[in-house]
């Protein structure tokens, strides 16, 4: 049975090496994984605490409309209840937004390199994509903005981008806004938003109120340290969330993602803490990678894209660095070979780490002088 004409052109996602896997195949006891910008100081005690709380009814059928989290969010954030979706990670309302926009006649425009499921989930309902190339790590938006015409139905701003780090401003982010027709959904990806520390980014939740056809996607996955659990949401006009409300499936999230996203939003101290030990461990890996000649991209994430000399290929970094118990994303699978993006972890497996990088790196850059 064929699927729909455009899976002959696609393949399932291919996620980074998993702990386990690369543990058999080298043979090692101790594993380090810097691949899928996680966090790596785990996540709040408190929820570990309260998840035994959480199991006693895991019969009934969860909240449907989330409505605890619901509230105590659009409180936080200033929005009411009526402007949030819930997701299954913010990977499903990324998916929920093209199921809901996007068809067969529509284009979608977005960076290249950037996170891939915009561009996946759009070819899957049928939609062109139009793909901008980054300047420096950073989206030309300019570019993108030339891209969008009557048919242009979502265009996607991934900020701080995935795999560069780099941040849209806000000085960026309000040309988007200005210039880009209203029929056309601006999508902000924050997924790294905790992380982030330049006074240069934008109110991008304040900005709803001026603008009707913007999106903003935020996730409990990276900073709040809860991927295992999977969820995320995305905060709009009422208008725009209802939509989204009817196409997203009625019970997407799950009861314990639910009550766990719920503590962690209330332990400020665990989030305070995971991101001031990122911007430390970061700034060290940046004069690092700066002292060892590298080049990186400018990071407001958890994670660093170190360009590599022309002698190196990312994918021999990383086989390396496998070899060894540390497990980065090769820039290869992600549309950027001449390079490595590596989540920024705990202090002492990123002195380890450096050591690697020296130790591989340091003949080469000899040789290259030659
Ligand atoms: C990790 C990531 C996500 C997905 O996060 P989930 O909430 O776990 O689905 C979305 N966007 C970007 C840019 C990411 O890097």
């Amino acid at each position: 049975m064929n699927g729909k004409e455009i899976f002959k052109h696609m393949s399932p996602y291919k996620p980074g090496k998993q702990i386990e896997e690369v543990k058999k195949e080298f043979g090692l006891e101790k594993i380090v994984k810097l691949a899928s910008n996680e966090n790596p100081f785990g996540y709040s005690e408190k929820v570990k605490e309260s998840i035994p709380n959480l199991i006693d009814h895991l019969e009934v059928y969860p909240d449907g409309y989330n409505t605890e989290l619901r509230n105590t969010l659009a409180h936080k954030l200033g929005v009411t209840g009526e402007q949030l979706v819930f997701g299954c990670g913010s990977d499903e309302v990324v998916d929920i937004i093209c199921r809901t926009y996007l068809e067969s006649g529509t284009n979608t425009v977005m960076a290249t390199p950037t996170f891939p499921q915009y561009k996946h989930n759009a070819l899957i309902q049928g939609a062109e994509t139009r793909e901008v190339p980054l300047v420096d790590g950073y989206h030309n938006l300019e570019g993108m903005l030339k891209e969008v015409d009557k048919d242009t139905r979502v265009l996607w701003l991934c900020s701080p981008n995935n795999p560069t780090g780099c941040l849209v401003d806000e000085q960026g982010f309000e040309k988007i806004m200005n210039e880009c027709p209203s029929h056309v959904l601006v999508v902000v990806d924050e997924a790294y938003y905790e992380y982030i520390t330049t006074k240069d980014a934008p109110d991008s939740i304040k900005a709803l109120d001026k603008y009707p056809n913007l999106v903003i996607l935020r996730t409990f996955s990276k900073a709040y340290g809860l991927a295992g659990l999977r969820i995320g949401y995305g905060v709009s006009s009422k208008e725009i969330s209802t939509l989204l409300n009817i196409t997203r499936g009625p019970f997407n999230t799950t009861t314990i993602a639910q009550g766990s996203a719920l503590i962690a939003l209330k332990d400020e101290q665990f989030l305070q803490d995971s991101i001031s030990r990122n911007t430390k461990n970061k700034k060290e890996f940046i004069d690092f990678c700066n002292e060892l000649g590298l080049t990186t991209y400018d990071s407001q994430t958890n994670f660093v894209f170190v360009k590599l000399p022309s002698n190196v290929s990312g994918d021999e970094v990383f086989e390396f660095l496998l070899s060894k118990g540390y497990i980065v994303r090769s820039g290869e699978a992600l549309g950027h070979p001449n390079g490595v993006r590596i989540t920024i972890g705990a202090q002492s497996d990123m002195t380890v780490l450096q050591q690697l990088l020296s130790s591989y790196l340091a003949p080469l850059k000899e040789e290259n002088k030659k």
